[in-house]
């Protein structure tokens, strides 16, 4: 992994007391996730505000996630971007601290980096379903063209299978 001191959050204030907080607002250049996926397209950074709270020797990430993301119509396949906010919580632990390894964000000399963490969050989102707009019409399953952009008038009505052997019957 590259070194990114800029990118490091410093948790020294709070690791050693119990109930410290520590509030947080940082933004993430789009290149500093490029080494988790070469294909992941930020419109923007990421900014990331919040609270790491220190309870029994771990420490609490509770924060939100803000960007802008390239993304293709699931439905019409054009670009569009889109903008999130979403909430990001996660546990913040020393490599040795005894939780399972999907539990928590391993720190070291009292610094922690979130870029790989907050990337599974956005790669979370890439996952649902993403609309160019909530009434997107599609292609046509006919002649292939943007419904939103033209009115081909095709036949693309689903005939169930059984149907269309009855019509082959009727010829
Ligand atoms: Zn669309
Ligand atoms: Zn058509």
């Amino acid at each position: 992994m590259t070194e990114q001191p800029e990118l490091m959050i410093d948790l020294s204030g709070i690791v050693k007391s119990e109930g410290m907080e520590l509030a947080v607002s940082k933004e993430y250049p789009k290149e500093a996730f490029l080494e988790f996926d070469q294909s992941l397209s930020l419109e923007t950074p990421v900014t990331l505000t919040g609270t790491i709270t220190n309870h029994a020797g771990n420490s609490f990430l509770k924060g939100t996630l803000s960007f802008t993301l390239n993304l293709s119509c699931d439905r019409c396949l054009e670009p569009f971007s889109k903008a999130f906010t979403i909430p990001m919580e996660d546990t913040i632990a020393r490599e040795d601290s005894g939780l399972e390894a999907d539990e928590f964000i391993p720190y070291q000399h009292n610094t922690v980096l979130l870029t790989e963490a907050i990337y599974k969050c956005i790669f979370a989102v890439t996952l649902d379903q993403q609309l160019c707009k909530s009434d997107c019409k599609g292609l046509c399953s006919v002649c292939g063209c943007n419904r939103n952009e033209t009115n081909c008038n095709c036949d693309d009505t689903e005939i169930d299978p059984r149907l269309l052997k009855l019509k082959e019957l009727l010829k």
